[in-house]
């Protein structure tokens, strides 16, 4: 196809080892129909779309035509599901290749659901349009939010059937990640035991994400010291806003630092720790007060992998990984309190801090209330009725926390500034992404586009968004499913 959409590929993946991946293209798909399109992405990419018809646009968000430059490879890659080591790769995926912007900022470029590969075990390498765009919706959310996340750039039908419990339609995510690469790419090359495969991919990872790393001592420790804090990073945020990813199996743990693989995640309603949504997840392995220990959990896997690169001798490194996961614990508390300070607009440190921010959260979880909401009420935004808050045991938490803003020279103005920043006002909520869905089964767009619009603005007061703050009622029984 004529390049005139300033695609800029540079596949600099698929000129690793061949040990890394399969060349594939994507299988053609009978029909295809473009249904979202973000446009917004669209222009910060450099890309454009404004000379290419629809049937054109459709075909190629479908796979069916490629855009020149491209370099088709479905990735190789293992994994921890469930505690549990299994090869994998990408069986229902292909990277169509890396795109440059105008600014050199590197991106994959991706289809999910693009028919099967060598790595597609019993799966038929296709997506239902539900997941696809349930994934559209919580990761733009999610980098709207502030989130590290991959984006979505469009879903198009493929006008075919797919067989799951019921036939559903076909669809491909064009998904955009500053790399593919996960812990289970590592895991992946580790398992074949040749170092220099290892030590090829090492350097690729410093080179592409890590830079400041180039002339360090001991690549492989370092890269996993700031791993550790990236991944830290990311967890914290999904604390700060109620999110479950839901399936933090150690191939959906990205080494840039980005969320990954929105299959059964879901944001937390009614505060409780233990909220698990996920159909599969029977023991709660990855349930929201679970996500900081599997990260480590995670870490660990990683760590092992980079063994043969930290040090020749393998007590040596055993014992300098340990320590360095080790430090896992009190720097994720340390970011906790620190973003738990922020939501409640807590200036400066005082040592009794934590109790506050336990308290006030046991109390939501003993009376079951809304976490987002909880703190839009204490920014003075009205959302649900009131009756919860006018409890006792929350007026004396409140005055306590009243006395406590007032230390540190703190002022209202500040306060407030530093709890709308960090808190916010809407969050993809299961009643309305249900809703959505729901109406893109019979081919109407409007609701999904309502929702993709109200969600790129969290932090902001928006006109007429109540519909989209108040909790799900979905909550107690709400299911989700890893969208295969
Ligand atoms: P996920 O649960 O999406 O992270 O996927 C876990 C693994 O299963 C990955 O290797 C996927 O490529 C593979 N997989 C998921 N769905 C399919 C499918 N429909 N066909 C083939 N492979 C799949
Ligand atoms: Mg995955």
């Amino acid at each position: 196809m004529k390049n005139n959409m300033n695609w800029n590929f540079d596949n600099s993946y698929s000129r690793l080892s061949d040990a890394f991946k399969e060349h594939i293209e994507p299988i053609a798909v009978k029909n295809p129909e473009l249904v979202l399109m973000n446009e917004d992405l669209v222009t910060e990419l450099n890309l454009d779309f404004s000379k290419i018809n629809k049937n054109e646009l459709a075909a190629l968000f479908t796979g069916n035509i490629l855009p020149k430059g491209s370099n088709s490879i479905a990735q190789a890659y293992a994994g921890h599901q469930f505690g549990h080591f299994t090869m994998l790769g990408d069986g229902r995926a292909v990277l169509i290749g890396e795109h440059l912007t105008k600014n050199n900022k590197r991106y994959d470029i991706q289809f999910k659901g693009s028919g099967k590969t060598a790595f597609s075990r019993n799966g038929d390498g296709r997506a239902a349009l539900g997941p696809m765009l349930r994934e559209y919706i919580i990761s733009e959310a999610m980098h709207h939010l502030n989130i590290p996340s991959t984006r979505s750039l469009a879903v198009a039908k493929t006008g075919e059937e797919i067989m799951r419990e019921t036939p559903l339609q076909g669809a491909i995510l064009t998904r955009v990640a500053s790399s593919h690469i996960r812990v289970g790419t590592f895991q992946y090359v580790a398992a074949r035991n040749k170092k220099d495969e290892l030590e090829i991919l090492l350097n690729y990872v410093i080179k592409r994400h890590y830079p400041e790393l180039i002339n360090s001592k001991n690549k492989a420790l370092d890269l996993l010291n700031v791993l550790i804090d990236k991944q830290i990073d990311l967890v914290v945020n999904w604390m700060r806003v109620g999110f479950i990813h839901g399936v933090m199996n150690t191939d959906n743990m990205t080494i840039s630092g980005e969320t990954i693989d929105y299959g059964p995640c879901a944001f937390m309603d009614t505060y409780d720790p233990k909220t698990v949504f996920s159909s599969i997840d029977k023991v709660g392995r990855y349930a929201y007060c679970n996500q900081p220990a599997i990260t480590k959990w995670n870490l660990s896997r990683f760590a092992e992998c980079l063994i043969p690169l930290i040090d020749e001798n393998e007590d040596k490194a055993i014992k300098s990984a340990t320590e360095l996961i080790e430090t896992f614990g009190k720097k994720y508390e340390e970011k906790w309190l620190k973003m738990m300070r922020k939501k409640l607009g807590l200036l400066g440190e005082d040592n009794k801090d934590k109790f506050l921010i336990v308290d006030l959260l046991t109390w939501m979880h003993q009376n079951k209330v809304d976490y987002t909401n909880t703190f839009c009420h204490l920014m003075n935004i009205k959302i649900e009725k009131d009756g919860n808050y006018k409890d006792s045991n929350f007026q004396q938490w409140k005055k306590r926390w009243q006395e406590r803003l007032e230390i540190n020279e703190n002022s209202p103005e500040k306060n407030m500034k530093l709890m709308r920043s960090v808190n916010p006002l809407v969050i993809p909520r299961n009643h309305k992404i249900e809703e959505a869905l729901e109406a893109a089964e019979k081919d109407n767009f409007k609701s999904v586009n309502q929702l993709n619009e109200i969600l790129k603005k969290p932090y902001s007061q928006q006109k007429n968004i109540l519909k989209y703050q108040i909790s799900s009622n979905l909550n107690e029984n709400y299911q989700t499913f890893c969208g295969t």
